[in-house]
């Protein structure tokens, strides 16, 4: 089973350059936090193919989610997995990215203080939850590469997203049905 120098958290991917943006990620973690964070998210694993909303629709745009892990799935003793969308990834740079998955963990951090419900309760208050992650992941150092995934997004991978969106919706929906 890959772990990252001890730690517990299961990097289900081939991919090297999350799997060592991660690495960084975690160790720059104060140890309380990153303790809460080993035991909550029992999973980080990537999807590889571009997801609409609904079939035909918008893109999903999100480079990565905290999600709930299916209680019949593997490592589910631990509540979260933590999800990252390679092809919105890949329009990102490392420093950008870093501060994606930085984010992504200080939401585990906080779902953990929000306890039985968690999943419900971050969707409740989506835009408050925001705001805290990102307090979070600055007070663990990473301003910096959260300013760069901000200032990314809406420079360079919104536009691209929408500049090839009606392309890729339509080779989902061309894969979908040759699926079906
Ligand atoms: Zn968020």
């Amino acid at each position: 089973m890959p772990d990252i120098g001890g730690l517990q958290v299961v990097i289900a991917t081939r991919s090297g350059r999350i799997r060592r943006l991660l690495q960084g990620v975690l160790r720059r973690l104060p140890q309380r936090d990153r303790l809460a964070i080993e035991a909550f998210v029992g999973w980080v694993r990537c999807e590889r193919e571009w997801k609409t909303y609904a079939l035909g629709g918008m893109l999903d745009r999100r480079a990565a989610a905290l999600l709930p892990r299916a209680p019949t799935a593997r490592g589910a003793e631990r509540q979260a997995e933590l999800v990252l969308y390679l092809p919105v990834c890949r329009l990102f740079s490392d420093k950008a990215l870093t501060g994606i998955v930085a984010h992504g963990l200080a939401h585990a951090v906080r779902a953990v203080s929000l306890g039985e419900g968690w999943w419900r309760l971050l969707g409740d208050r989506w835009k408050q939850e925001e705001r805290k992650a990102d307090l979070l992941a600055m007070r663990w150092g990473f301003a910096p590469e959260l300013h760069a995934s901000a200032q990314e997004q809406v420079r360079v991978v919104l536009p691209r997203i929408e500049e090839s969106e009606r392309h890729i919706v339509t080779s989902i929906a061309r894969r979908i049905s040759s699926r079906s």
